[in-house]
């Protein structure tokens, strides 16, 4: 290229990389920039990966987003994808404890109990559980407006552990696959934190909440996530027909990125090298911590930990699966001495991933400071899982195939501090490296309406900067 346009390169082709290169195309429609997008891998999505095998719409990665957070959404509308939008299947959820499967009392909201009645009822906890959880409604709010304590503090010091070892922590692991005991509470749930300012009590101030919702949602109990009929890779696969295609540059590794008097030059892994005006990383924080290691103290993105996980994804013919509990899956507190963490059962949650007289059942495994079991083969892995799913309910043969697929360090974890670090990497950033913006899963949210989010915010910025 050797236009005078200002040149802005998107690095990394995942969701974050996606939306970012989709609001510069738009944007380039009325102002005068180029724009690429570089992907190491062969292909787009990032950890978005789909499978579609003998008619099973398999996810290997995520598998559908909170629904509520509309951006995930307008992005489907504005490349004509709204259509093939589907809602999960609503039904029970459960919770594993020795041996057997307790169902998540009606009213918990990411385990904070909301309604008295299920909860007197649950058997999942002792009646000293029960009593302490309660006190949530007179404890005073103990942290300050500004001040980060780790999730598990938090939760603890309201409703006690029994509630959080049992109920919170598998829920919330299922979200971050992180420590509850480090994560922090502004980076993940700030919400929680207003709500216990503002009501004094979370119990109050989560009904208080919900009770505004549901007088606009009168009568109408559905899915709280949506997916792609097709699977989540078929919206990558949308978004990227309705970029440039010389836009985008796959099986390009950045290198290296050096600063040239105002501008960037960025060298790629078959040696060559472009220079741009801004550039937007949106890789996970080790490799950008890497790439800007000569110009800021990048220490805090190096030692951020990411946990590693896998998915076990296993079709069966229905007659070869006993479930015995109606409902849509369950999830594994982290003490209980099982390697799975978490179980959907797919065909049921999400109907039009399986073929009629077929059943389909997802596991994950790998859990912070518990990760060997990822590096076994795929066999030991599958082994593992139906081991502990035979606990459960009854698998009478051999799955009819499965996918096992790991994800390295691939669940950034965002612990106490957080927010306060990575502002400080961005003031330092801003001063010795201006025009290099970060986005994505490491930063400032996980789920993929975040990332679109914060694709889209990094563009803004671009766009005031050129202004
Ligand atoms: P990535 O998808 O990691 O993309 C970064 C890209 O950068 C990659 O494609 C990589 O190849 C590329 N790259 C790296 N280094 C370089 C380099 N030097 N040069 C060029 N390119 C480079 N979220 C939900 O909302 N719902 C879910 O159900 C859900 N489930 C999940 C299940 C699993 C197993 C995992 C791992 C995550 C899940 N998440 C879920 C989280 C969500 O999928 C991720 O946070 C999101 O996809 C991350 O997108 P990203 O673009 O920020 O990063």
């Amino acid at each position: 290229m050797t236009t005078n346009n200002h040149r802005v390169a998107v690095i990394g082709g995942g969701m974050t990389g996606l939306a970012a290169a989709w609001a510069l195309q738009k944007a380039r429609k009325q102002m005068p920039i180029e724009y690429e997008l570089i992907e190491a891998s062969a292909q787009l999505g990032g950890k978005i990966q789909t499978d579609v095998t003998e008619g099973f719409v398999i996810e290997r990665g995520p598998d559908s987003y909170l629904a509520r957070k509309e951006s995930m959404t307008r992005l489907a509308r504005e490349v004509g994808l709204e259509g093939e939008l589907v809602r999960n299947d609503t039904g029970q959820a459960y919770i594993l404890k020795d041996d057997q499967l307790y169902p998540i009392p009606g009213g918990a909201i990411m385990g904070i109990p909301t309604e008295i009645g299920p909860f007197i009822r649950s058997r999942l906890f002792s009646s000293i559980g029960k009593l302490r959880a309660a006190q949530d409604l007179v404890i005073p709010s103990f942290t300050h407006e500004n001040e980060d304590v780790s999730l598990g503090y938090f939760f603890r010091k309201r409703l006690g552990d029994e509630v959080v070892d049992q109920l919170i922590e598998p829920l919330l692991s299922g979200i971050y696959a992180g420590d509850l005991d480090t994560l922090s509470l502004q980076a993940t749930f700030p919400q929680f934190q207003q709500l216990e300012a503002k009501y004094g009590s979370l119990i109050r101030g989560i009904k208080a909440s919900k009770g505004k919702q549901s007088q606009s949602q009168v009568g109408k109990k559905q899915g709280m996530f949506l997916t792609f009929r097709r699977g989540l890779q078929s919206f990558i696969e949308t978004i990227e027909q309705h970029l440039d295609e010389k836009a985008i540059r796959k099986k390009t590794e950045v290198r290296f990125c050096e600063r040239e008097g105002k501008r960037y030059r960025l060298t790629f892994n078959d040696g060559t090298v472009q220079t741009y005006d801004h550039v937007i990383l949106t890789t996970p924080p080790y490799v950008t911590g890497r790439l800007l290691e000569p110009y800021v103290d990048v220490d805090y993105m190096r030692e951020m930990k990411a946990t590693t996980v896998a998915t076990v994804a296993m079709a069966f013919k229905s007659e070869d699966l006993h479930i015995p509990y109606e409902g849509t899956g369950f999830v594994v507190p982290r003490k209980s001495r099982y390697e799975i963490t978490a179980c959907t059962w797919t065909h049921k949650k999400w109907r039009h991933t399986t073929p009629e007289g077929h059943a389909l059942v997802r596991c994950y495994v790998g859990k912070p400071g518990s990760e060997s079991i990822v590096h076994e083969t795929d066999e030991a892995i599958v082994e593992q899982v139906q081991k502990d799913l035979d606990q459960i309910m009854t698998v009478k043969r051999e799955p009819l195939f499965y996918k096992v697929t790991r994800w390295k360090k691939a669940m950034p974890q965002y612990e106490v501090g957080h927010r306060y670090k990575l502002e400080k990497v961005r003031q330092e950033l801003k001063k010795a490296m201006p025009g290099i913006i970060l986005a994505g899963a490491g930063f400032d949210g996980i789920g993929l309406p975040d990332c679109i989010d914060q694709g889209e915010a990094a563009v803004a910025t671009v766009l005031e900067e050129i202004l």
